[in-house]
């Protein structure tokens, strides 16, 4: 199909200095966790955006300083020498491949500069401790420091040429050095450096000096400013002075090409990249919409759009002159060809859950939710959009219609095999059903949408609702050749967890005091006084506990963890959460666990005991009889009405299980094998089912698809010189 004509000025091209962009897609600079130490990954995670028509592809961070700072254990690019030359130069050369333009961000973190590797020091406008890694002090700079990390940018700025890149960055976004030096939160220096507007400039602009001489015509300057530091008037703020002078002197020296705009502080970066549930679409605007009335440059602008419609405002309104994308470019690296041929309808839209920074931020590789080929496409050969025809489909019942069950369903069909895809409930979902009701996951729903839209269109899937739960009769007599089971998972209902590895004597949610995440959302009658008991740490517990404080009930949460939902940590969603909690009351008590419960007097009385005064697992040792007895002082009871167990999800196997007993039969049945995908096979996140149900599917035909197929390791190997070859 044509494009829609609503959407032409999306593709038009836009000129930066020497070079020119051919529509207005730029995929910003974001993290992966690979940086340039594997290079065969980073080249292809960057090469399919720009076969997915992205006009511009960027880096992540990158290094510049050789002395001493990275960001280990988050592994970011650098330009340090020749072979980071030659490893970012595969990246160059794949994205030049289709058209686009490649850029790089060169950045010094300065006085958040963790340096755990390197055990350099950092430098920084005043010498104090880091924000991200209070052991870490940095050095105050004086205008030798100064001078030697501006020149380190200009050797990174002439590497990046040799490289191949066509758009270099000084970064000034979040609170890096150029930005420490422009704050007067982080300079209170005296010197040339210190003091009134021209001196705190001075180092990000002769810093942009020295790169555009280095870069010379090579190259387009770009720098990403962070427009709001979010810490009040001492600052960076959109609407104090400093930053429309930055951007009307950076223009009127000529020393930039365009602006790539956001906003947030170290500390608040979750403003910059904020979860759905806390931020839509396009919630930068606010901050970054006033700059365009001070520049005649071209200027970019992110806020997680996915909907053309969205992006065109942003254009039309004069916001923006670039449409900036991290996270709509992971989970849909294909996204403006699919504008460009008409097929919005197929857009893998990205949720905003930032489990793709949770992965990075803890120092492993980059995932994403929506699209499980990330970050795959070079160590296992995958593309988003193309999948090898199987040699000989034959057909397959797929036994569950959640995340794992939808994604390998649509990949085998994709594959050419025929599907059945039977689901118990009226609904497809499973249990992203339920994470669409708690407060602010709506968008989660989109998981749910993408895989049923594409279902609807694949000519080999039948899918079968309401079905009731199969019995192992009824998946033996459907006599598939193949069989996968996506039966899910499901809350404890008893109390059991890793903590203490049993159940809580006294918890049952067959109970009428004591309910499940999934008893909750299906509306069992829930007390005034609510426990909610969270040993997950992520969504659920945090999930429940708004749910029912928006709903009126006095709710406290008691974790074994420092504080409530530690893992939104790693999502740059624990301010807000932290802010949630104060604003809607929700108490908690950390450190606690439970070790007993009673129902006594018309409420529910919970034992709760400090876990490191009596130790983690105090219930090892019951006493027949008796509740267990205590090894410190005496434990609290909490009076409550309902407790909400968030303890441990358990895996539902138990059709599989009856399948293997009944194994001797399967062969009389045609089944030549059954496999698990997804939560059924083991409990993990929303990324990780969807991802099981994908490599099942792509491995199909591998000896045994439950175990992952093996998958190239990018690592020096001594002797070796060489890894296999970027195609
Ligand atoms: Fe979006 Fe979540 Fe994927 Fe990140 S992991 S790109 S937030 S869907």
């Amino acid at each position: 199909m044509p494009r829609d004509p609503r959407y032409d000025i999306l593709f038009e091209p836009v000129r930066i200095g020497p070079k020119t962009l051919k529509n207005r897609f730029y995929q910003v600079p974001h993290c992966n966790g690979v940086g340039s130490n594997r290079p065969g990954t980073q080249a292809k995670l960057r090469e399919m955006k720009a076969e997915g028509g992205w006009a511009a592809v960027c880096t992540e961070a990158c290094s510049v300083d050789p002395g001493g700072q990275e960001q280990a254990p988050h592994e970011v690019s650098s330009l340090w020498d020749e072979g980071d030359v030659i490893n970012l130069r595969h990246m160059c050369d794949s994205v030049h491949r289709w058209n686009a333009l490649a850029g790089v961000e060169l950045c010094h973190l300065g006085l958040s500069s963790p340096n755990i590797d390197c055990r350099g020091v950092s430098i920084a406008p005043v010498g104090a401790t880091s924000e991200w890694s209070p052991q870490t002090y940095a050095h105050a700079a004086d205008e030798d420091d100064i001078a030697r990390v501006q020149g380190y940018f200009a050797e990174a700025a002439r590497r990046a040429v040799q490289a191949g890149f066509d758009i270099i960055y000084v970064h000034a976004g979040h609170a890096v050095l150029t930005v420490q030096f422009l704050s007067r939160l982080y300079n209170t220096r005296t010197d040339r450096y210190g003091g009134p507007f021209e001196n705190r400039v001075r180092f990000w602009r002769e810093t942009l000096e020295q790169v555009k001489r280095a870069a010379g015509d090579g190259a387009a300057i770009a720098t990403r400013i962070s427009v709001d530091q979010l810490v009040g008037p001492d600052g960076v703020e959109t609407h104090g002075e400093d930053i429309f002078r930055v951007v009307e002197l950076f223009e009127r020296e000529g020393l930039v090409d365009f602006f790539d705009l956001n906003v947030s502080n170290l500390d608040e970066w979750g403003e910059d990249a904020g979860t759905s549930r806390f931020h839509r679409a396009n919630h930068q605007a606010p901050f970054t919409r006033h700059i365009k009335q001070h520049t005649k440059l071209p200027v970019i602008n992110v806020g997680r759009l996915t909907s053309p419609d969205d992006m065109v405002q942003v254009i039309i309104s004069g916001q923006a002159d670039i449409i900036g994308a991290a996270r709509p470019s992971i989970a849909d690296p294909f996204l403006p060809r699919k504008i460009e041929e008409g097929r919005v309808e197929d857009i893998r839209e990205c949720i905003g859950c930032n489990v793709c920074i949770l992965r990075s931020d803890r120092g492993g590789q980059m995932v994403c939710t929506q699209n499980a080929t990330s970050m795959e496409e070079y160590r296992r050969g995958w593309h988003p959009e193309r999948f090898d025809r199987a040699p000989d489909p034959g057909w397959v019942l797929v036994v569950g219609a959640g995340p794992a069950g939808l994604e390998c369903a649509r990949v085998l069909a994709a594959r050419g095999y025929d599907v059945h895809l039977r689901e118990a409930l009226p609904e497809i979902g499973g249990h992203v059903r339920q994470l669409v009701r708690y407060p602010g996951l709506a968008e989660w729903g989109r998981v749910i949408d993408y895989r049923a839209g594409q279902l609807a269109k694949a000519t080999t899937v039948a899918v079968h609702r309401g079905v009731g739960a199969m019995t192992v009769d009824e998946v033996l007599a459907y006599e598939a050749e193949k069989v996968v089971l996506a039966t899910g998972a499901r809350w404890a209902g008893d109390g059991f967890s890793h903590i203490t590895m049993r159940p809580i004597p006294g918890v049952d949610a067959a109970s009428a005091r004591v309910c499940t995440p999934e008893q909750v959302i299906a509306g069992k009658a829930i007390g005034e006084r609510v426990l909610v008991l969270d040993a997950d740490g992520y969504i659920t517990g945090v999930g429940m506990a708004e749910h029912l404080a928006d709903r009126g009930h006095g709710v406290t949460v008691v974790t074994q963890h420092a504080q409530v939902a530690p893992q939104l940590l790693y999502t740059l969603e624990l301010p807000n959460v932290q802010r949630m909690l104060r604003e809607k009351r929700i108490a908690y008590r950390p450190h606690a666990w439970v070790e007993a419960a009673e129902e006594a007097g018309g409420e529910l009385r919970v034992r709760v005991y400090d876990v490191y005064r009596d130790g983690f697992r105090r219930t090892e040792r019951p006493v027949a009889g008796e509740l267990p007895r205590r090894r410190g002082d005496a434990a609290d009871v909490l009076a409550c009405d309902t407790l909400v167990l968030v303890t441990a999800r358990i895996a539902n196997d138990g059709l599989y299980k009856a399948l293997r007993a009944r194994r001797a039969e399967w062969a009389a049945r045609g089944i030549k094998a059954v496999y698990q995908a997804g939560d059924c096979y083991a409990p993990r996140q929303l990324a990780e089912a969807i991802f099981d149900g994908h490599r099942i599917a792509r491995e199909f035909e591998s000896p045994d698809p439950q175990i992952a197929a093996p998958f190239i390791r990018e690592r020096q190997i001594w002797g070796s010189p060489v890894y296999p070859t970027l195609g």
